[in-house]
Order: C-alpha cells, then structure tokens, then sequence
C-alpha cells in the first residue's frame, strides 16, 4: 500500500505496513477494465480517463483525468508507473496536442511520478499543486529517497525494484514535482468553454489537497477524497478530511470522479461520507477490527467483490490501529504539533 512512499522505505510508513504489504503481495495486478460499474446516468463526463490501479504488488497508480484547454491538455493526477504516464502521452500525441497543464491533486506517488514524464515530453507544462508537495519533496519524501539510496547502495535488488526506487528517487530529486503555479485556495483553471474550480483542503489526506468543480458537467474530481475501497491514511488527518467531504457535497454534482476506482453518483457519495465519518467516530473509541467491521457494512453498496472486502478490511484495521489512533502521528497530519 502506501501510495505515497517508495514501497517499504518511508520512516513512518514502516509501521503500517506488516498488514497491507502483505494483502499486496498476495495481490496480482487488477485488469485496468476491471470489474467496475456504476456508471452514474448524466451527464458525459467531457474527461479522458486513464484508469489507475490500487491492486499491484509494486505500488498503485491513481486515476487520471484529461481535459481539452485552449493551449493544450490540462491532465489531473499522473500515475506513478512509466506505463501509466505512457498512456498519457499516446493521448496527447493521438489527439495532436501539448500537454500545457499538470494538477496533482496531492503529492502521494502514485499520483505523482508522471510527472517526471510528462514534463520531459513537455518541459513547459505548468504544474498546479498545493506547497505540500514541495514540503513533502523537502521532508518525508527526502527521508525516503535516503533509505531507497541506501538499498540501491546494498546491491541485491532485482531489476523492477531498482528500476523502481531509482525511478522515485529522481522524482524525489529533481524539481517535476514542485508546482510552477502553488495552489493556496481557490482558483480558476480554463479549459475549452469553460473554467474548472480547483479547491483546497486544509489537512485532509495530505498537509493540502486539491479537488475539482466543473460546474458545466456537473462533476467533481475528488482525488483520494474519495477511494474505494477504502480511505486512506498513509498522511491523513481524518477529522479536517471529513470537513472537506461535507465541502464536496455542498457542489450540486451528478458525477464524482474519485482518485481510484470508478464514478460515482451523489447517492453513492452519500454512501462513501456516511461510512467515512462513522469511521471517524469508531476510530476513537474500538479497535481496527472492530471499525473495520462498521465500514464493511455501511460501505457495502460500493464495495464489489471479495477483493474490495478482503481489502479494505485489512486496510481499515491497520490504518485505525496504527495511524489515526497514534497521536503523535495525528498530531503532525493534522498540522497541530504539540
Ligand atoms: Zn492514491
């Protein structure tokens, strides 16, 4: 799991992951057309989506989505792996056009990495994101890049995974992920016929997110806001995220686009918030296993098969046991160090 650290290397991550590495060894890749449904009725979503993937033993790959802008495509979130950003530039090359504008919703990896690939492609392509993602290239990340240095030091690394941290490593290293245009609070983006609305969240699933309101389409983009089947909490501070949900469900949407997985209705937005916040509350006062229980029953309906259940069951346990009942850890996601 933790989508946001070069596997197993992260500081703080290395607490969590007994449990999830473990469902994610056990894991093959899920077919990138996978079992998903749902799609909500109305209306077109006017996005190009490259699906993502949350099942890979070698880490995720969020959604992405891709938009027509009068200077070129604006692309929101850009996978982690050189095959997800592949399809982003086969895109932008069938259809002819520059990428002009990257949007990280937030600086986790699997949403992130493409950069690296897109802005080699296309070097003056402006990046939208909040100053997390530099203080998490100057902080966490830089942790991280130490340890994965270390191991490539070690030798005894089979090619993919020396591909792989090396591949983070010069992420980490260099300045794609850093925004030319740092994204403080709300703000407008253009694109053919209309503007999109980039909001910011203050702590949520990072120190600051971005999600997206296309009022013409009627259409969030959420970022890992939303994920099924489960949240996660790699970074989160699970009350200031919960504010941010109900934020998204003032927007008069039909269609939430989530940071994996596929759309939803706001019905089932509705669903996801619900389960989200007795999540909250259950993390308080029971046990990861208990609260993981809660979410498998009042996230039932957007939960779709066994993997999803087996899943965010061994998920929900861990995030609950080692991160949002750590207060230390809560202390600093939620920017309240004490
Ligand atoms: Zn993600």
């Amino acid at each position: 799991m933790s989508p946001d650290n070069l596997q197993t290397e992260a500081s703080v991550i290395q607490r969590i992951p007994f449990a999830l590495l473990a469902i994610l060894a056990a894991c093959g890749d899920r077919a990138p057309d996978g079992t998903t449904a749902a799609a909500p009725a109305a209306p077109a979503p006017d996005y190009h989506l490259i699906e993502g993937t949350l099942f890979r033993s070698d880490g995720p790959n969020g959604n992405t989505y891709i938009y027509d802008a009068p200077d070129g495509l604006v692309v929101i979130d850009t996978g982690r792996h050189p095959e997800h950003a592949q399809l982003i530039l086969d895109h932008a090359r069938e259809r002819g056009q520059p990428i002009a504008a990257i949007v990280n919703t937030h600086w986790h990896l699997d949403h992130t990495t493409g950069n690296l690939d897109l802005r080699a492609e296309f070097p003056e392509a402006a990046v939208y994101a909040t100053p997390a993602s530099r203080e998490a290239r100057d902080g966490r990340l830089s942790l991280s890049r130490l340890r994965a240095q270390e191991r490539l030091d070690g030798g005894d690394l089979d090619d993919a995974t020396r591909a792989r941290l090396e591949r983070a490593s010069t992420l980490i290293g260099g300045e794609a992920l850093i925004p030319t245009v740092e994204v403080t609070g709300t703000m407008t983006l253009p694109v053919t016929g209309r503007d999109l609305e980039l909001n910011t969240t203050d702590h949520a699933v990072s120190a600051s997110d971005i999600w997206i309101w296309d009022a013409a389409t009627r259409t969030v983009i959420a970022g890992d806001l939303v994920v099924v089947p489960a949240p996660l909490f790699d970074s989160a501070c699970p009350a200031r995220w919960s504010e941010a949900l109900a934020a998204i469900d003032q927007k008069p949407f039909e269609r939430l686009a989530p940071g994996h997985g596929p759309a939803m209705t706001k019905a089932e937005f509705g669903v996801y918030r619900d389960a989200f916040d007795r999540l909250v509350s259950c993390a308080a006062e029971r046990t990861g296993e208990e609260c993981a229980r809660g979410w498998l029953e009042d996230a039932a309906p957007l939960l779709r098969d066994e993997r999803d259940r087996d899943y965010a069951r061994d998920a929900v346990t861990a995030y609950v046991d080692v991160i949002i009942k750590d207060e230390e850890l809560q202390a600093t996601y939620c920017g309240t160090p004490g």
